[in-house]
Formats: C-alpha cells, structure tokens, sequence
C-alpha cells in the first residue's frame, strides 16, 4: 500500500520533472550541446540562421562569380544610379545592355594618349595604348589599367563567355575574348560598350571625381 503510494508520486513527479525540464533546459543547462535537439526557445531563436548560412555560404562559391553581384568600393543603389546616369549608361552600366555595333562614340576613337574611365564612376580603366583596331564595332582594348577591370563568367544567351566589369563600382563594360589571333601582345579582346566609357586626354585628371577636378 505504501510503496503503491511511492511510486504513484515518484511517476507524478518524473512526469513533472520531464515536463518542467523540457522548458527549462535551454537556460539551466549550459554545458549541452546539439542544438539540434534541444527544445524551447533557443532551438526557435537558431532556427532562422540555419538558411541564412546556407545563403551566405552559395552565393560565396557560385553565384557571386557567376551574377557579377560582388562588393565594391562603389555601393551606389540604383537610384542613385539613375540620378546621374544616362537612361542608356544605366541600361548599359546596371542592367548589363549592349550598344548596337558600329555606333559607339569610341568605336573609331584612336588617341595617341589618354585614359578611358567608368562613365559611372570615373575610375580609369584603359589607355589610349591599349586600344586597337578590332574591327568587331565595338571599342578594343587588348588590356587594361592593372586591377581595374574584374572578369565573370557569363552564361547567358547559352554562351560561355568572361563578362568585364568596372572593379570599382561593378557597372558592366562588355566581354572579354581570348585567343583570337590579333596581333597584340595579349591576344585579348576587351570588347567594351563606348557607354560605358568616357575619354580624357588628360591622364593626370583621369580618376578624379567632379570634387577633385573643381578643386584643381
Ligand atoms: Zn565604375
């Protein structure tokens, strides 16, 4: 009768203390780990990181290299963008557009000096020594201005090709293309928009911003 009683308590009680620590544990037991399963609010609160990293980690390995979508030094947000660009140098620069060839201001430009900078930004990105006769419509250059350009590679259209891009601001210049047979010491084509560009034959002044330049 009496041990009856005992163990009727000591079920109540487990059943008490299983329930009590099933909300519990998460604060009083610091020293368990496996969030996995570990129940109550700690498991919710970590719930929402778990995608999170996943993200963090693809868009790292694939997808960063692959849409253009890097960190540069030049964060603008489209409106800004469109606040100072051309609707052509924004369908050019920002969406990744292409002008028709044969058009472009610089498609027949052969300076005997001078820098070509970012219609968006004004980092300089090539030289008039850079540029030959490609005769593709569109400007070539067969290198650029060392760490200015950054390449992707760009499967759209189900072509394989290495998208150039501004390293400053990320606003897209065209293509580059290898192994073509030009006789430059490079054997590349940097096939830019003429948009996307902007000449000046003063390389001192190359790659200063407006501030810079009314200052001088
Ligand atoms: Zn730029």
């Amino acid at each position: 009768m009496r041990s009856q009683a005992v163990r009727a308590i000591n079920s109540l009680r487990h059943r008490v203390l299983a329930h009590s620590t099933f909300s519990l544990r998460p604060h009083s037991t610091s020293a368990r780990r496996g969030p996995r399963l570990t129940p109550g609010a700690k498991a919710l609160r970590a719930a929402p990181t778990i995608p999170f990293f996943g993200a963090l980690f693809s868009s790292k390995s694939n997808s960063d290299e692959l849409s253009g979508n890097m960190s540069y030094p030049d964060q603008r947000s489209d409106d800004q963008w469109r606040a100072v660009l051309s609707p052509e140098q924004f369908r050019i620069l920002r969406e990744k557009g292409t002008e028709a060839p044969g058009t472009g201001e610089y498609d027949s430009h052969y300076p005997s000096k001078g820098v070509y900078t970012c219609a968006g930004c004004n980092a300089p990105l090539y030289t008039a020594e850079h540029k030959f006769k490609s005769g593709c419509g569109w400007p070539a250059y067969f290198d650029s201005i060392p760490g200015a350009v950054k390449r992707h590679v760009d499967n759209t259209f189900g072509m394989k090709r290495t998208e150039i891009v501004c390293n400053n601001c990320g606003g897209h210049l065209g293509h580059v293309f290898e192994g073509e047979g030009y006789p430059t010491p490079t054997d590349e084509r940097h096939c830019v928009n003429s948009v996307s560009l902007r000449f000046t034959e003063d390389e001192a002044a190359a790659g200063k911003g407006p501030h810079e330049k009314a200052k001088a």
